[in-house]
């Protein structure tokens, strides 16, 4: 062990493990959100042929594809003329 009778080894060797695993964290954290934005740029409908339609889509609200964007447009200014 890596230890003397003041313990300042041991907390030299615990400080850079926890340094090293705190970067090796960030990293990983990194990386994965990474991977995640690269996924979500990549979404596929759940509905590809339109069978029930967006409006009836679980994930509407979170979608970015190009058909959900129209509705949820449609469905603001539809909201907007009713308002008005
Ligand atoms: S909301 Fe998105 S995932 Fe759902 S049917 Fe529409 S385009 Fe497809």
């Amino acid at each position: 062990m890596n230890a003397d009778k003041n313990n300042n080894i041991s907390r030299r060797h615990w400080f850079t493990a926890s340094l090293r695993w705190a970067v090796l964290g960030s990293i990983a954290l990194v990386s994965g959100r990474l991977l995640m934005r690269g996924q979500r740029s990549e979404q596929s409908c759940v509905d590809p042929k339109g069978y029930l339609g967006c409006g009836n889509c679980a994930v509407l609200k979170g979608c970015s594809l190009p058909r959900a964007l129209s509705l949820k447009q449609f469905l603001r200014k539809d909201d907007e003329q009713r308002k008005s």
